[in-house]
């Protein structure tokens, strides 16, 4: 048997995470004016992403710790200062998010090529349980909520979105189903970089399938948005990390 063992800097460390990009992805949605122009508002749409995201990014980083010590190695979310920084300023001056405001570190001599992709893979393979699991959530027990800086979004009904209403469980699986091609894009430090390094046919046979189940779930636009994400996140990828 292995253990969840985790410390308690490493879990001050994913809330911080977890709050910054919360907050991010409702800067996202609600407008860079609405912190301060509807605050109560805001800080009551920052609770359904809270939940959604939340689970999406922690459940996430679990899975790649309990695989890396599955294989033996010691495993620690690390939180990445400049990278949560980037997040949010990139939230605020683009509307864009670039979800990375941390990562699990893996400790280790002994770790193969293969297990390290399999370690990746954990990760996105966990949020797409939660697009099922959102998903049951909409059809069994639906929950919709109206915020007044969402009517802009006429017709953004693969997210949920829709004349200031929000559909929470659908718009979960959404951001689930983005956060996990996100992290399937090879470039360092994402998931996906890991995963093509040890085989370019297993990257393209998972990104595919979470293609399949993102057209499925946000609607054919999301092969568009993933090519721009794609060419965006490149960019940035070497222009941070060279
Ligand atoms: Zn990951």
């Amino acid at each position: 048997m292995f253990g969840l063992y985790l410390e308690k800097d490493e879990v001050v460390q994913i809330m911080i995470s977890v709050v910054a990009i919360s907050f991010a992805l409702a800067l996202v949605f609600a407008g860079r004016d609405a912190p301060l122009g509807s605050p109560v508002e805001f800080a009551v749409f920052v609770v359904p992403l809270f939940v959604t995201i939340g689970s999406g990014f922690i459940l996430h980083e679990m899975a790649h710790k309990l695989v890396a010590i599955y294989y033996g190695a010691a495993a620690k979310f690390r939180m990445w200062t400049q990278g949560l920084i980037f997040m949010l300023a990139t939230s605020v001056l683009f509307g864009f998010l670039f979800a990375a405001p941390g990562a699990v570190y893996i400790y280790s001599r002994s770790i193969t090529k293969k297990e390290n992709a399999i370690i990746s893979l954990a990760g996105p393979a966990m949020n797409v349980v939660l697009v099922f699991f959102f998903v049951a959530l909409h059809y069994i027990s639906p929950i919709n909520q109206y915020y007044s800086f969402l009517t802009r979004f006429e017709a953004f009904s693969g997210f949920g979105i829709g004349g200031g209403i929000i559909s929470v469980w659908y718009f979960g699986a959404a951001i689930n189903v983005v956060l996990a091609l996100f992290n399937m894009i090879p470039a360092f430090p994402l998931d996906g970089s890991k995963i093509y390094a040890w085989s370019r046919i297993g990257w393209l046979g998972a990104t595919g399938l979470l293609l399949m189940l993102g057209t499925w779930i946000v609607g054919p636009a999301m092969i568009i948005n993933f090519v721009l994400l794609f060419a965006i996140v490149i960019i940035f990828s070497r222009l941070l990390f060279g």
